[in-house]
């Protein structure tokens, strides 16, 4: 038997960091803009706390495109390097230049927004470049350094006569990947990942109309000027205090991350938190109808103010994903799987978290102007009614200001509901009997009959509100939930007197025998009784539970719900 060791040579890490550290190549701009960005926030935070009296100025970030020679550019003003600080942070892969700077600096700079820290995201810039080139000057009084590397492990390192302060990085792009060298996927890139990182970002420049005064003749033509073309907000909505922001500013901001949505959000959620995680962003409730194929990726995910990913799945409950908006953490694990993302501790108190803040929120709505929030009621029931069904703690809390509305508009919670029908509807075993409806217009003269009946009838329409009763019914005592068209609504204790029918006996065994013909008996059961009191000739009926297995069925399996699957019943 032969041992022996397997050599790991340095040599390899090129390759691999090309094909498989990222398997998505657009993200080369992001890590060298992050890195620029680390660059100025540490400069700043060098200036604020008196490490050095360099101007900070107000530094700007240059993205240019050169198509003819192919290369891109990214310029900085930031705090550059010495050539020794070239040799430490670039050629020793892996090494965070970012992760020490906190390190050093650890009480001063931990709100600093420091982005990097595993030290790799330089080597992205490989994935579509042959060549790179990293021109820099250090805001120490030092030379500048000039380093280039052909993505093997040579590389050469001398002087170069840069003056500015800040570090110029410029990519040889690949035959292969010169969709990056067009200016609309440089912009497109831009906006997808640095919208609202907080160094200014400048691509160019571009026209802009300068608006008429009042008094302009109606022919006036508005002239236009040069300006920088600014791709970033960098103090977006969600880094501010709550206390500092008006119902506007929030509009305002749900209209930057959906420009093309012109809908009104319906209320947001501003999540603030620093223990024990960080987390901070703000969810919208969009306007919902009935489907539930909503689209769920609406929810940008963002580390830093760095755009990561709209799939928020495993992070945000699945009830949740039909929200919008952004969520902004440090302390989301996003270099493991997504497997392992569902069992990490941190993600599943950042998931409760999120849960708790949305419960509390919907809770107020209720408290403080319930007439607003019945009024909302049809355009979030189904994300609360989901909820419910899905989440224990949610389900909990729900049952607080979730709302059962009748066939009239009345909108009552699960206790005054109680209430309301506890004189009027019972059955024999002292159940309490909830009579509804799914189908105004189909269960017609069903509900007719009950309402005569003195019985209140709620309208519940969701296409997951079987689950849902399903749900009610084992959780809370002595209750059941009936449809109006259902066989039980005679099972209730009768309190009105007797009626009357306008149809002989014999007639009416005729009309029922004519009925069974075609109606499957042992599904439904006809009923000449329940005519008495409605303008229908006679009721067709069928068992709660039998029809209820059925549409559950249907619903169920996850099917509808694109992700995931409905709870097992
Ligand atoms: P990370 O950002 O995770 O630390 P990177 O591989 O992205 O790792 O970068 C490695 C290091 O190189 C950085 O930590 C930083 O010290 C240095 N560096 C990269 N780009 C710049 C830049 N534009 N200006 C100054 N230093 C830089
Ligand atoms: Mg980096």
């Amino acid at each position: 038997m032969a041992t022996g060791k397997i050599n790991v040579s340095v040599d390899n890490i090129f390759p691999l960091i090309k094909k498989f550290l990222y398997s998505d190549h657009e993200i080369f701009l992001r890590e060298l803009i992050s890195n620029a960005t680390d660059a100025t926030l540490k400069l700043k935070h060098l200036t604020n706390i008196g490490e050095t009296d360099v101007e900070y100025g107000n530094p700007v970030i240059d993205i240019k495109v050169d198509k003819e020679n192919k290369k891109i550019h990214v310029i900085d003003q930031g705090i550059g390097m010495t050539k020794e600080e070239v040799e430490k942070y670039i050629n020793e892969v892996a090494f965070s230049g970012a992760e020490e700077f906190l390190e050093k600096y650890k009480d001063s700079a931990k709100d600093s927004g420091i982005i990097g820290h595993f030290g790799l995201g330089f080597y992205s810039a490989f994935m579509v470049a042959h060549k790179v080139e990293i021109i820099t000057k250090s805001y120490k009084d030092e030379p500048a350094a000039h380093w280039t590397c052909s993505g093997t492990t040579e590389f050469t390192l001398e002087g170069s006569d840069k003056q500015e302060r800040g570090t110029e990085i410029i990519l040889h792009v690949n035959e292969d990947d010169e969709e990056f060298l067009e200016e609309n996927r440089i912009e497109e890139l831009l906006v997808k990942y640095n919208k609202f990182m907080p160094i200014p970002i400048r691509f160019g420049t571009k026209e802009e109309t300068i608006p008429l005064p009042d008094d302009a003749p109606e022919d006036a033509k508005p002239e236009t000027k040069t300006v920088d073309n600014i791709i970033n907000n960098p103090d977006p909505a969600w880094t501010k205090q709550p206390t500092d922001l008006e119902d506007q500013d929030y509009k305002d901001f749900y209209r930057e991350l959906y420009p093309m949505q012109f809908e009104e959000p319906l209320f947001h959620i501003h999540l603030n938190v620093d223990y024990p995680f960080n987390l901070t962003g703000i969810l919208y409730f969009p306007k919902m109808s009935q489907d539930m194929n909503i689209q769920r990726d609406k929810i940008q995910l963002y580390q830093n103010q760095v755009f990561v990913t709209d799939n928020v799945e495993g992070i945000v409950p699945e009830f949740l994903t039909m929200l919008r908006g952004v969520i902004d953490s440090p302390d989301i694990p996003l270099n493991v799987s997504r497997s392992y993302l569902q069992a990490d501790g941190a993600v599943k108190k950042i998931s409760s978290y999120i849960t708790r803040k949305v419960a509390d929120k919907l809770k107020s709505l209720f408290n403080n102007s319930r007439e607003d929030f019945e009024a909302k009621w049809n355009d979030i029931k189904v994300v609360i009614e989901y909820g419910m069904l899905t989440e224990d703690k949610f389900y909990d809390k729900a049952q607080k200001f979730a709302l059962y509305p009748t066939i009239d508009n009345e909108y009552y919670t699960f206790e005054e509901l109680k209430e309301a029908i506890k004189g009027n509807q019972t059955d024999k075993d002292g159940n309490l009997v909830v009579l509804y409806a799914s189908n105004q217009n189909e269960q017609h003269s069903y509900i007719q009959a009950a309402k005569e009946k003195g019985y209140k009838v709620l309208l519940l329409d969701s296409p997951i509100i079987s689950h849902l009763l399903q749900k009610l019914e084992s959780s809370e005592e002595k209750i059941t939930f009936t449809r109006v068209d259902s066989d039980h609504v005679d099972n209730l204790i009768k309190t009105d007197e007797e009626k009357i029918s306008k149809l002989s006996d014999d007639e009416k065994e005729k009309l029922k025998g004519d009925f069974e013909k075609v109606v499957p008996k042992e599904n439904y059961t006809i009923q000449m009784e329940a005519m008495d009191s409605t303008a229908a000739p006679l009721m067709i009926t069928q068992p709660e539970f039998m029809r209820r297995m059925k549409e559950m069925q249907q619903t169920g399996g996850g099917g509808m719900f694109g992700m995931g699957n409905m709870p097992e019943m």
